[in-house]
């Protein structure tokens, strides 16, 4: 997996090298059960295009976890807005894609600023509102991607390329049809080979744990499940900011949970938004962030209560 020698790498370097490397024991799934995972999933959904009508759901895995949360929140519709601190993540995540393919050692300074010039000149929100922005701006953009970009060095070895890493890799499944489940993955390591499970999906992370990122990288397991019918081994949540991934090994127990926590979110998004279900409120962490909160009762009361229990809030519930 890594493109050096074990001496030249930091102990940071090698303990990740060491969490993601292949045991000599073939990870293998039986295909009948894989078969079975997939055929129930294409079962329910056909009986979801059902209550659908004419609708599309596109499912991505903040959406499962928006309608799995508080409903009353998921449904507001709140107009997303660019800010240093989000936009620097999609910067670092360009700038390590670019790295990744990069021959020679180049300064991160000079790929986050490659990697801001291409996102810039693209047509999309992010591009316009990075070409909107002024030299301090930019210089804050910089400096919040070069810092998520020197991380992921630091924590991670120089990959060899017969690792087959690939960085922001779009999958969605099935090809068409009225659900579509589909993501964009960080970073993926190794490729099936025959019927053995070699890829490793890792989702690269700033800030505190939270048990949502796990549930992240298990609906994309489901996904290159349903979409290659070979499973993953193993998915990594990796924080930067610490320098510690939370690892875990793919089963077919983890694959259930996802595939049922999946339907369950399809399930309640079409009793919302097509059938007309009341939205149940869920007061939790997000209640912190909600653009309701100030006159929410139930939000207020468990904000309250957090403070009582702990001083204040924190980000974990
Ligand atoms: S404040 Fe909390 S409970 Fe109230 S709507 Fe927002 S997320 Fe839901």
């Amino acid at each position: 997996m890594a493109d050096a020698a074990p001496d030249d790498l930091s102990p940071l370097q090698r303990k990740t090298l060491g969490l993601l490397r292949r045991s000599p024991d073939p990870v293998v799934f039986d295909p009948s059960f894989v078969a079975t995972l997939r055929r129930d999933v294409e079962e329910a959904f056909d009986d979801f295009h059902d209550r659908l009508g004419d609708e599309q759901l596109f499912v991505s895995k903040h959406r499962l976890a928006s309608v799995l949360g508080c409903e009353v929140q998921h449904l507001h519709d709140d107009a997303f807005t660019w800010s240093p601190a989000v936009a620097g993540g999609q910067v670092a995540h360009r700038a390590i894609q670019l790295l990744i393919n990069w021959r020679g050692d180049p300064v991160p300074a000079d790929v986050v600023d490659e990697a801001i010039a291409r996102l810039a000149d693209d047509d999309t929100s992010l591009g316009d509102w990075i070409a909107g922005l002024s030299e301090a701006d930019l210089a804050d953009l910089r400096g919040v991607a070069v810092d998520k970009l020197i991380k992921f060095q630091e924590c991670f070895p120089p990959l060899d390329k017969r690792a087959a890493p690939t960085t922001e890799s779009s999958v969605r499944w099935p090809i068409d049809g009225p659900i579509v489940l589909s993501g964009k993955v960080d970073l993926t390591l190794g490729r099936p080979a025959g019927a053995e499970s070699r890829k490793v999906i890792v989702d690269l992370k700033t800030g505190w744990v939270a048990p949502r990122h796990r549930e992240d990288l298990r609906f994309y397991a489901l996904v290159e499940t349903l979409r290659t019918q070979i499973p993953p081994r193993k998915l990594a949540s990796f924080y930067l900011d610490a320098g510690e991934p939370v690892v875990e090994d793919v089963t077919e127990r983890l694959l259930l949970s996802a595939s049922r926590r999946m339907l369950d979110a399809v399930n309640a998004e079409i009793e919302l938004r097509v059938e007309g279900r009341e939205p149940v409120k869920r007061p939790g962490t997000s209640c912190r962030w909600c653009p309701l909160a100030a006159d929410c009762d139930e939000g207020q009361a468990y904000l309250t209560g957090r403070r009582d229990d702990d001083g204040e809030p924190t980000d974990f519930d």
